[in-house]
């Protein structure tokens, strides 16, 4: 589905991204994992459209990626959910998740709601709050039910767990694997390694923007590198 090749980004002089070499297969959730100021989100900046590669090839099915705009990119079915959120405060629930929604026919649009409020009744019950008023865990969800308004084939997590209780972090990973079993295909950017890693099909390690290592979650979580970095040893 996703093939990325040779991928530089640069922000001025900072080479973020050196050259990184990944791919997502239908169906798949694969995680990138590493450490703070890795690489990680300029990578899924880069994929989203939102920066410009210095060098390489996104390949998405036939189409290439690095030219085309953030517009388009959703369009083609992929959809990102940032990091920090990015919930519009002052806009309710409802109005937020409209807002994810702009690319599908007014027709089609509230069975899709539907579909969401399924996922997360808790934004059913909060559908007239200010956003803005929402807790951390519940506006994680309305960045999930808002990238899900669009239909993506591909979704995006930057972080997803940052910043939450723990028994909200079980909660958004378990929905992860309901979304991805209903066949949205996932790419799962995590400091939290060994939950990303469990529920992965594979994983990249990324250091220094680059891939240090790959396998599949299990693989990875047996790693002895990886225990010792990236799981507490
Ligand atoms: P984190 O988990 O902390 O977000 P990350 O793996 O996602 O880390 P990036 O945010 O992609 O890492 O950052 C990669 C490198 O690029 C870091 O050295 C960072 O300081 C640098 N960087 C990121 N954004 C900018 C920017 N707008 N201008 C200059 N340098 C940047």
């Amino acid at each position: 589905m996703l093939d990325v090749q040779g991928l530089k980004v640069n922000y001025g002089a900072i080479h973020a991204v050196r050259g990184v070499d990944f791919n997502v297969q239908d169906d798949e959730i694969v995680t990138l994992i590493g450490a703070n100021g890795a690489g990680k989100s300029t990578i899924v900046h880069t994929l989203s459209g939102m920066l410009k590669a210095a060098a390489g090839t996104i390949k998405y099915g036939d189409q290439d990626l690095t030219k085309m705009s953030a517009a388009k990119i959703v369009g083609a079915g992929i959809a990102q959910v940032p990091e920090g959120r990015r919930i519009f405060a002052g806009l309710s629930t409802m109005e937020n998740l409209k807002m994810g929604a702009y690319l599908v026919p007014r027709n089609e649009q509230s069975d899709v709601l539907a579909n969401v409020f399924d996922q997360f009744p808790v934004l059913k019950e909060r559908k007239n709050q200010d956003a803005a008023t929402l807790s951390g865990g519940e506006q994680q969800m309305l960045a999930m039910g808002r990238a899900l308004m669009a239909q993506p084939k591909l979704l995006m997590l930057d972080e997803p767990s940052m910043g939450l209780a723990p028994i909200y972090i079980s909660k958004i990973f378990d929905i992860i694997k309901t979304i991805n079993k209903q066949g949205v295909t996932v790419l799962l950017i995590e400091q939290n390694a060994l939950q990303a890693l469990q529920i992965a099909n594979r994983g990249y390690v990324i250091a220094n923007g680059t891939v240090q290592l790959t396998g599949t979650g299990s693989e990875l979580l047996a790693n002895p590198e990886v225990q010792k970095a990236y799981l507490g040893g």
